[in-house]
């Protein structure tokens, strides 16, 4: 009778030692997705649509459109340029 307990209460504590071993599985490969994914997004921010690296960017006017932007990019030409209109130079 007591056997039975004993193996019981065994039973229970290899349960509870499972079911933590699965959580904190399953939590270090969201946190592992998670890092990757905004790795990506981080490297995406850094590229234009081409894959080159985007020139130094800061807050100003856009020498072709005329608007005010938060991120304008200083071009090598001396030129400032919005998202838009940098992403327009490729299709010209
Ligand atoms: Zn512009």
């Amino acid at each position: 009778m007591i056997w039975r307990l004993v193996f019981f209460l065994v039973k229970l504590v290899a349960l509870a030692v499972v079911a933590v071993l699965a959580v904190s599985l399953v939590r270090g490969l969201l946190w592992r997705g998670g890092a990757r994914l905004a790795q990506k997004r981080e490297e995406r921010e850094q590229r234009d649509s081409q894959g080159r690296p985007l020139p130094p960017s800061g807050r100003g006017f856009c020498d072709q459109c005329g608007h005010r932007f938060d991120q304008v990019f200083f071009m090598p030409s001396g030129e400032r340029r919005c998202r838009r209109c940098y992403d327009d130079m490729d299709r010209e």
